[in-house]
């Protein structure tokens, strides 16, 4: 089955063509045939598409909106001119798998989209204003190009946190709040926290049952999970993906009366400053240059500023921090795990987090670290208490995965 999968932001969206079955899925046999972006969805837009290991190739259209874009890249993708032999016309397209920000509580698990589940969808939207109306164009288009009868999945990035304990979602706030408007943590990232769980007890040989880690998708956004048996039992991130790890531009957490106190001060509203906490803050904010953690890195080792340098050490304080938090809230853990583009490929961010952890047992192997870049593996010593793992998330593949497993009828493992 090609599964077209699809990540839609506000001026973006991420797309990959997987084949793969349950036959596929269980020999771990999955074919990854093309994959890509378009940037600057609303003008100009740059399309980047790779089909499988040939150089990608970069294209440019102007393109008004999500369902243009969707409409022109299954035209391409479909053309003599991509050589993908695999899609000769949109009916090689046997399904498509959207990855969906808010589920809400609606959603605890992927889920086939009809009329009524792309409500609960447009329920979300509150809770995720920026987020859920994108996913949702790109369904509908999704739809109007392929017609009603190619299966359509939704896979949540909150669902992986639906066994979150009441202790653990419920803010300190009126109970009344909650009620009335749902304020309750419900975690992000959940596809990645997911799919590097997975591997790791795949590579550990372990059941579902014998997963106890703490994982780390340390990307642009940020965020950990406490995962207990197999189960999410706390994250970082909350209501929004505003709360817990200090992100690219993201405060993370916070004084919540410092919203009224740059309010006051600098005549903000509470949106403003909202805004101000989600694109303005974070290793941008600290360091005043980027929000890029590379560039913040090779900046470090040319001019040792010293605001590049407290936004590192922020970033990487504020995770250990969460190890700490984590270790306790799960009465201890086997393992941390390291993903997202700065925890595969930063083994100075990764070493910083774990420095002077031996007391919890957890000892680097500075040589394992430094060479784990985008790969997986082991980056603690065999013999520490707590293990540590490098290990590449893969959400387009477990959305893919989840897609057939929903339309096939079999209920997902994890
Ligand atoms: P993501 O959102 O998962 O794509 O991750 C993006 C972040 O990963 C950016 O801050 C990048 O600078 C960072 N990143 C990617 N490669 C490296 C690297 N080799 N060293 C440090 N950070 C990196």
């Amino acid at each position: 089955m090609n599964v077209l999968v699809l990540n839609s932001g506000s001026s973006s969206l991420k797309f990959q063509v997987i084949a793969t079955d349950l036959e596929r899925i269980k020999q771990y046999q999955d074919d990854r045939i093309c994959r890509g972006e378009v940037e600057d969805i609303g003008g100009e837009a740059i399309i980047r598409i790779q089909y499988r290991a040939e150089p990608s190739r970069t294209l440019t259209a102007s393109l008004r909106d999500l369902p243009a874009t969707l409409e022109y890249l299954v035209r391409y993708i479909a053309s003599d001119q991509s050589g993908i032999h695999e899609i000769k016309s949109s009916t090689d397209i046997h399904a498509v798998g959207h990855r969906v920000v808010h589920g809400g509580e609606q959603f605890k698990e992927s889920a086939r989209i009809d009329d009524q589940v792309l409500k609960g969808i447009e329920d979300c939207i509150d809770l995720a204003p920026l987020h859920n109306p994108n996913n949702i164009k790109c369904i509908t288009a999704a739809r109007e190009i392929f017609g009603k009868d190619v299966p359509q999945v939704a896979v949540f990035d909150t669902a992986f946190h639906h066994t979150i304990p009441e202790q653990a979602y419920l803010y300190a706030v009126p109970y009344h709040l909650y009620r009335r408007h749902r304020v309750r943590r419900y975690g992000f990232h959940g596809t990645s926290h997911r799919y590097v769980a997975f591997r790791y007890r795949a590579l550990r040989g372990l059941t579902r049952q014998q997963t106890n880690i703490i994982t780390f998708h340390l990307g642009n956004g940020c965020s950990a999970c406490a995962i207990k048996a197999g189960s999410s039992i706390d994250t970082s991130m909350g209501m929004t993906p505003l709360e817990g790890l200090v992100m690219g531009t993201r405060s993370g957490d916070l004084d919540p009366a410092i919203v009224g106190v740059i309010g006051r001060k600098e005549g903000m509203s509470a949106s403003e400053v909202e805004t101000l906490l989600n694109t303005q803050s974070g290793l941008l904010g600290v360091s005043g240059l980027t929000n890029d953690m590379r560039e913040l890195q090779a900046e470090l080792k040319e001019h040792d500023d010293r605001r590049v340098r407290l936004a590192i050490e922020i970033f990487c304080y504020r995770a250990k921090k969460y190890i700490g938090a984590f270790l306790a809230a799960m009465n201890g853990a086997d393992a941390i795990v390291f993903t997202g583009g700065i925890g595969e490929n930063s083994p100075d961010v990764r070493a910083r987090i774990c420095q002077g952890m031996e007391w919890a047992g957890l000892r680097l192997d500075a040589a394992k670290n430094q060479e784990l870049i985008g790969r997986e593996g082991l980056i603690s010593t065999a013999d520490s208490k707590l293990l540590a793992y490098a290990i590449p998330t893969d959400e387009e593949l477990l959305i893919a995965r989840d897609t057939v497993r929903v339309i096939e009828g079999v209920p997902h493992p994890s």
